[in-house]
């Protein structure tokens, strides 16, 4: 939901090896393409070893009920800890009433659960 994604914060984005993707495959970030014998394995692997030292890590390593989990996917730790600290729910929720977002009526009803769901139940960042 606008706001509500990670990618929105600017702290957060998907990753993929384009250069070992063959020619004509079109990237779909699915959990193969980052197995050990999957075109970003040799990414994943690397990015396991070094991505916590430039102070990056992964929210949705794990299934913990909220997002799938995406290997892909890495966030700026330093960044986006104290956005999701003060995430401003009420403020938000408002905004999302007054925009034309289609729909509204079925979300609101389920905003608060939606993030607790999809915003909040992240993997915590490593203690550095
Ligand atoms: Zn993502």
């Amino acid at each position: 939901m606008p706001g509500a994604s990670r990618h929105h914060w600017g702290t957060d984005f998907d990753i993929f090896d384009a250069g070992a993707i063959a020619c004509g495959h079109r990237v779909e970030l699915v959990p193969e393409e980052f197995a050990a014998h999957g075109p970003c394995g040799q990414l994943q692997a690397w990015l396991e070893e070094h991505l916590n030292g430039f102070g990056f890590y992964r929210p949705y390593r794990e299934d913990l009920g909220g997002v799938a989990p995406e290997p892909w996917h890495i966030s700026f730790a330093p960044s986006a800890s104290g956005i999701l600290e003060q995430f401003p729910e009420t403020l938000w929720q408002e905004q999302l009433k007054v925009s034309a977002i289609e729909g509204y009526e079925c979300l609101a009803p389920r905003l608060d659960e939606l993030l607790d769901r999809y915003l909040f139940r992240v993997t915590p960042p490593p203690r550095n």
